[in-house]
């Protein structure tokens, strides 16, 4: 433990950013480094807990409490304050492959389970990591690692989200000769072609760690749909393992009248497409534009806040975001007790943009679409919406009901869908037989992440639904582990 009255001393402090006005120009990351004085002052206020509930990574009522790969976060907090930054390096490693990616986009549920936070501000341990890997790279530490010997056996990975290049990181680090299929023409799954360039920049960020794991002899292949470019049987008979990294990208819809009108788009087109043209220096097609348009999202999540961000961006005439659950309270509620994952109100970082731009937060909590309208061109130009209340049906099920009276017509010409996903596309797994749970998700134990197939594991958010980056690591980590198992007989892996 760095000072023992850290606690008592310091107060918590975040970086600071660039200011919601001034970075909506372009799509670079706003969060600027913290002088390494504060940081030392930051990782002070660790109290190196008996039981450090930040670390410990289990669900509690459905979500995380504490890290979900047990980042040893009391003793990189130690190390930090010490001045030991390469040993914090090293130590961060053990447990994350990715910690420059989780630094950036993690909520932190290490956060919402620190101790400190039952009657003070926590730990800022979300931005202490993402220091200790900037730091690392900037020093030039963190160099491909070639294993020392080869096993001879070859794994496919499908996909190469945080799950599957976890998976592929560990597999290799084993000896195993990875190839990683990627259908897109970039590398990364969501990390690329999901979460925002503001957010997780994908050129000095995502790739420079994929340069890493090619130098250690991982091999990406993009362009390839396994399943139709590279077929099921060509896959089982070339490779000796198989692990299915897909993700769950079957967007929910929502099938109201005037949804065949044009400008109406999933989230994942809209973002996917901006991205590319991003990276593409707008050379190559188009993207979906929100430029002098009134956008309408529906969906008051994370993948709508990217919206948002994305939007504004284009440089879009108004916004508004629809969120069907009420708001949440500003401080944690009698049923979300420590060291539960807080579910509190928070404005993100496209809310905070959203509001400096047009003047407010642009949820609208309670309020579902009843209808899209069209213009004669068959292009959508309003959304009818109904505010509800949520009640328990003749089942014991809440359900929401429109509250008459309360229906509004806004203007839109973009609406984007953002209501979340509903597991993996099924045409692969069809093609390899698998067995489905009731949530059409890969079936596969949790912790084992063998399928019905012998030799083909699953593992990140097609075994276990749309989740978290950090979540994917975990399963991707695991996976590998099970895998060499499989392969070896036993393993070394963690
Ligand atoms: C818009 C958005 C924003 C998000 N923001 C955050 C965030 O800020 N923080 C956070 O923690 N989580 C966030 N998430 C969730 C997080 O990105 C996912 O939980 C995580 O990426 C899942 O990792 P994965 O490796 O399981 O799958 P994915 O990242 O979805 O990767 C799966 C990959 O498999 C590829 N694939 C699929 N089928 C095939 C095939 N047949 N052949 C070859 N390749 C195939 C896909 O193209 C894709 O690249 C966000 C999600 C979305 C949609
Ligand atoms: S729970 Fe908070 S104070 Fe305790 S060890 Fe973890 S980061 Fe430090």
């Amino acid at each position: 433990m760095g000072k023992p009255t850290g606690f008592i001393e310091f107060l918590r402090e975040l970086p600071s950013e660039i200011a919601p006005l001034d970075r909506i120009h372009n799509w670079d990351e706003f969060h600027l480094p913290m002088p390494e004085e504060n940081l030392r002052t930051q990782s002070a206020r660790c109290m190196d807990c008996g039981t450090p509930f930040c670390h410990t990574g289990t669900l509690i009522s459905g979500m995380a409490s504490g890290c979900p790969i047990n980042n040893l976060i009391p003793e990189w907090n130690d190390l930090v304050y010490r001045g030991l930054w390469q040993e914090a390096l090293e130590r961060l490693h053990k447990t994350n492959n990715f910690p420059e990616f989780t630094g950036r986009v993690c909520p932190a549920p290490c956060e919402g389970s620190c101790v400190l936070g039952i009657h003070k501000p926590p730990v800022t341990i979300k931005n202490i990591e993402y220091s200790i890997s900037e730091k690392g790279w900037e020093e030039g530490w963190i160099t491909p690692v070639l294993p020392e010997k080869r096993t001879g056996k070859r794994v496919a990975v499908i996909g190469s989200g945080p799950a599957g290049l976890a998976a592929a990181a560990q597999l290799n680090r084993a000896g195993h000769w990875v190839t990683v299929f990627e259908r897109a023409d970039r590398p990364g799954g969501l990390l690329m072609y999901g979460i925002p360039n503001m957010k997780l920049d994908k050129e000095q960020v995502v790739l420079r760690r994929l340069s890493v794991l090619e130098a250690e002899g991982v091999k990406i292949i993009c362009n390839t749909e396994v399943g139709t470019d590279l077929p099921v049987d060509t896959l089982l008979q070339e490779f000796d393992a198989v692990l299915l990294c897909v993700g769950a990208t079957k967007p929910r819809d929502l099938p109201i009248e005037g949804r065949e009108l044009k400008g109406i788009h999933f989230a994942m087109e809209f973002l996917t497409s901006n991205t590319k043209a991003v990276l593409d220096r707008h050379r190559n097609g188009s993207f979906i534009s929100a430029e002098g348009k009134d956008v309408v999202i529906i969906g008051g999540g994370d993948t709508g806040t990217d919206c948002v961000g994305t939007s504004i961006r284009h440089g879009c005439r108004s916004l508004v975001q629809l969120e069907i659950m009420p708001k949440p309270p500003e401080t944690r509620a009698p049923n979300n007790p420590w060291p539960e994952y807080p579910k509190i109100y928070r404005m993100d970082y496209g809310q905070e943009e959203a509001a400096a731009k047009f003047g407010s937060d642009p949820r609208i909590y309670l309020t579902t679409a009843t209808q899209f309208e069209g213009d004669d061109n068959g292009h959508v130009k309003a959304v009818h919406t109904v505010e509800v209340q949520w009640e328990r049906n003749d089942k014991g099920q809440f359900i929401p009901t429109p509250i008459p009276g309360t229906e509004q017509v806004r203007p839109a010409q973009l609406v984007l869908l953002a209501m979340g996903f509903l597991g993996p596309e099924q045409p692969l797994l069809d093609a390899l037989g698998l067995e489905r749970d009731a949530r059409s998700n890969v079936k596969a134990e949790y912790g084992k992440y063998a399928t019905s197939l012998p030799g083909v594991f699953a593992a990140g958010d097609c075994r276990r639904g749309q989740s978290l980056v950090v979540w994917a690591i975990n399963e991707g980590r695991e996976a590998a582990r099970e895998c060499d198992r499989y392969l070896m007989g036993s393993t070394d892996l963690p």
